[in-house]
């Protein structure tokens, strides 16, 4: 089949990408000329694993291309997925301008026949949005269809390659047929392809998200409450997560959700039901005990340490989560920036997350180009991001290096009987 995809970020070039693979001819668009320059040179501009060697293969095989002009790259397409990014609005809702305006181009450029899915996370009515923006720009036949997208960055490609369902929200069994055709390779193991209305296909993204969101929020006050027990989280998850009827994921306390998508997602959803007249109580409750949740991690430091001025904190992680390189809404920006306010001095280290984090904070922190060498002098050190490496460090070399055992850790890494034989005063969170 023919694609065009229109965004070449996390999601839409995972999704090109994806795509070519099974053997389609995809073109990938973006308005980021920079972006498409190092596409086109087989070097993508983000990490995600097993993604450049899928770019590259399929480029190499002309059936992944990248461009700038939407108009030239739909001319053939019998599908245009919109996978542009819909930031939250100052109110918290999702700001959907780039999903209408590509909308409003791409008719403009339309010849014949085209399917329009929708992949962008966005608020409920925004096909109908588009179908009205559509309309107004051309008299060619086409089906707009919502196709909210589920992968994690992490294992981007995998989540899509080996989806746990794919959902489409359709008005046509025209564009439904073309969909289920695209998506027939990626289902046959069993995941189901769900049919639905556009409506409830938006809402169903939104309430995956937030319902995620809630157990990290939930689990984070039963963390905090833990603490005020003198209970070990640790026990009273294991426990709550061999309830069959609960299941084990999402339920690692820590210090806050972050990422592009569930602060604004629990935002968005909140306010399109209150927009709606509906006062979505808990997650207004989840979105406030995660701004708390991502100073815990500082408030214990300033406890413990008393003031902080002048004080050189070691941090082990930037990104939101581990194998990403992504920095939005990451909780560290949370803990830096109080450290900082602080006085303090922050050397840091990650993986792959040290040259978004200098977007952020510029030269206010300073970068280690190894996780020991932060730790030279240091009077304490933050675990914010839990990438493997730092699962099983070398202890007695840290405890060398650091001017005192001391370790804050927000994913809760180590064993606290282990740390204090170790010879380290370890917090962590909910033990
Ligand atoms: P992103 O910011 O990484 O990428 C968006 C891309 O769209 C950018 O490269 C930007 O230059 C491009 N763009 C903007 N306007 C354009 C236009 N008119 N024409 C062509 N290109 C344009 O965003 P993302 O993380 O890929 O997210 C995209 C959407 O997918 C969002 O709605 C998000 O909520 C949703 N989503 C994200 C994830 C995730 O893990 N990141 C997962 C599922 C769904």
């Amino acid at each position: 089949m023919k694609i065009t995809v229109v965004g070449t970020g996390y999601v839409g070039l995972v999704v090109g990408a994806c795509l070519a693979e099974t053997g389609n001819d995809v073109v990938c668009v973006d308005v980021d000329e920079r972006k498409v320059r190092s596409l086109r040179r087989g070097k993508v501009p983000i990490f995600e694993p097993g993604l450049e060697e899928l770019v590259r293969r399929n480029q190499a095989e002309k059936r992944l291309v990248f461009s700038t002009s939407l108009a030239r790259s739909i001319r053939d397409a019998e599908v245009i997925f919109i996978a542009v990014g819909t930031p939250p609005d100052e109110d918290g809702s999702a700001d959907v301008q780039y999903v209408l305006a590509a909308a409003r181009d791409l008719a403009r450029a339309m010849k014949g026949y085209k399917v329009i899915a929708i992949k962008s996370t966005v608020p409920v009515g925004t096909a109908e949005r588009v179908r009205e923006v559509v309309r107004g720009e051309t008299t060619h036949p086409f089906s707009v269809v919502s196709n909210p997208e589920f992968l994690k960055q992490g294992s981007a490609v995998d989540d899509f390659l080996k989806p746990d369902r794919v959902v489409v929200g359709a008005q046509d069994a025209r564009a439904t047929e073309l969909m289920q055709t695209l998506y027939a390779p990626f289902t046959r193991t069993g995941a189901p392809i769900v049919l639905m209305d556009c409506a409830s296909a938006e809402l169903s993204k939104y309430a995956a998200n937030a319902m995620l969101a809630t157990r990290v929020s939930f689990m984070n006050e039963i963390a905090n409450v833990c603490e005020r027990f003198g209970a070990n989280v640790d026990d009273v998850r294991r426990v709550v997560a061999s309830d069959r009827r609960i299941g084990p994921s999402f339920l690692f306390p820590g210090i806050g959700f972050g990422g592009s998508c569930f602060p604004k997602d629990v935002k968005a959803l909140s306010r399109s039901a209150r927009d709606a007249d509906y006062t979505f109580r808990i997650l207004e409750a989840v979105e406030a005990v995660n701004c708390a949740q991502k100073r815990r991690l500082f408030e214990k430091m300033e406890s413990a340490m008393g003031p902080l001025k002048g004080k050189r904190i070691a941090v082990w992680g930037l990104s939101f989560k581990p194998r990403t390189d992504d920095m939005r809404e990451a909780p560290s920006i949370t803990v830096i920036e109080a450290l900082l306010a602080a006085g303090a001095r922050v050397v840091a280290y990650d993986p792959q997350a040290q040259r978004a984090a200098r977007a952020v904070f510029g030269t206010r922190i300073t970068m280690a180009g190894h996780s020991y060498d932060a730790l030279n002098g240091a009077d304490a050190l933050a675990i914010l991001t839990e990438w493997n490496e730092f699962r099983e460090p070398d202890f007695s070399r840290m405890r060398s290096l650091m001017r005192a055992p001391l370790i804050f850790d927000g994913r809760n890494l180590f064993d606290l009987a282990q740390m204090r034989a170790r010879g380290f005063i370890y917090h962590s969170i909910g033990r």
